[in-house]
């Protein structure tokens, strides 16, 4: 198995079934276009899909996951000027919204790379006023306002709006083209959900009263999407579900995460494994060295709580997760050998280990598990067409 895309150059040269640690990522493409294809089915033809892919993918890398999106999406949002760049290198052509803050120089960048801000401060206008006079002067650009109606981060306040509009008036070199808002809680309180459409319908008002008519309205995340539909306007902004999370029927999961047993050994009742003695044998038991570890991303504090396959059983995690290594008790799989695949997240067999087990397991939420999985593990592309 060759890695095809990588996010470390390096591996590239390596064939990863003999000559480098057997630890990838598989990253399912066919998974994620087919996840593509279940939010469009659930948001029908009309409302365009603005695929998330900041933090690189969520760990499933930008650049692949966008190219595999790109017939099938809108455009695509990120967090950083620096990862639409990525992007924009990669050959992404769809529109990208940079949905966070722009910092130091990164406004020429915006105009540069043809990106499209999503502003939330009122001084950013005379930054993007001054960034198209240096470089691209007689250009006009596009830009979405976010209006901060109870996430209580970025987006501008709904009493600064009459101002912004004020400002954004005496720069004609500026166009608002896209209104929008974040949800806090998608996921939970209905209340809360509508309380924030309120709001937007408020400042909507406003700024149509004022005179101006932003084409494109994005609210909902995935969970959003889902469950509101009057929050879907005209664009989407799913990340999560189109890494195959969430509660949309028919997601597929698109990251597994694999290795391989590289070492076994005997451990008698009484001894212990790995730093510390955090876990002391009670019985003869035979324990599996994986090679995956904190530095990896998979957190230490699975330490004592974390499954993984191997055999086509869950198999529990022992003693406490190295920066390079883990070790698990192997002692009921009936037939064991070096080299044998271990599963840490994904399906083996009949059995699987999904990201919600793995936040389970160290107390946070699955975006954080993918983001989590370090530049260390070479991530191998399957269903690239
Ligand atoms: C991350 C993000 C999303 C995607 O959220 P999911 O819950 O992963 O679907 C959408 N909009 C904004 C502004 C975000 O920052």
């Amino acid at each position: 198995m060759r890695c095809t895309v990588d996010s470390a150059d390096i591996y590239q040269v390596y064939d990863i079934r003999t000559d480098i640690r057997p630890t990838v990522a598989e990253i399912d493409l066919g998974a994620l276009r087919g996840n593509a294809d279940v939010v469009r089915s659930v948001v029908g033809p009309t409302v365009g899909i603005l695929a998330v892919v900041k933090a690189d993918a969520y760990g499933h890398g930008a650049v692949a996951c966008a190219r595999a999106l790109e017939r099938k999406v809108w455009g695509f949002g990120v967090s950083l000027v620096e990862e639409g760049v990525e992007l924009r290198r990669g050959g992404i052509l769809a529109p990208i919204l940079v949905l966070g803050n722009f910092y130091g120089t990164s406004h020429r960048d915006v105009v540069a790379y043809k990106l499209t801000p999503v502003v939330s401060d009122i001084a950013d206008l005379v930054r993007f006023e001054r960034a198209i006079e240096d470089i691209a002067a007689g250009s006009k650009l596009g830009l979405h306002l976010k209006i901060d109606t109870g996430m209580a981060r970025v987006g501008l306040s709904p009493a600064a709006v009459g101002a912004f509009l004020d400002e954004l008036s005496r720069k004609p070199s500026l166009e608002l083209t896209g209104l929008c808002t974040h949800l806090a809680d998608a996921e939970g309180d209905e209340a809360a959900t509508r309380k924030q459409l309120v709001r937007f319908a408020q400042a909507r008002k406003e700024i149509s009263a004022r005179g101006f008519s932003p084409t494109l309205t994005h609210v909902a995340n995935s969970a959003g999407t889902l469950r509101f539909a009057d929050a879907r306007f005209d664009l989407v902004r799913p990340g999560l579900a189109l890494y195959g999370y969430g509660s949309f029927a028919a997601l597929r999961p698109v990251m597994s995460l694999k290795s391989q047993v590289v070492a076994l050994r005997d451990v008698l009742a009484g001894e212990s494994v790995s730093y510390g003695a955090l876990f002391t044998a009670s019985r003869a038991t035979r324990v599996a060295t994986v090679p995956i570890g904190y530095a990896d991303g998979y957190s230490r504090r699975f330490t004592g709580r974390a499954e993984v396959l191997a055999g086509g059983v869950r198999c529990k995690v022992v003693g406490a997760v190295t920066m390079d290594m883990l070790m698990v008790d192997v002692t009921d799989v009936a037939k064991i050998e070096l080299g044998a695949e271990v599963v840490l997240l994904g399906r083996q067999g009949a059995e699987r280990i999904s990201a919600e087990d793995l936040a389970g397991w160290s107390s946070t939420i699955s975006w954080e598990i993918f983001c989590g999985i370090s530049k260390r593990v070479p991530r191998v592309y399957l269903g690239q067409t």
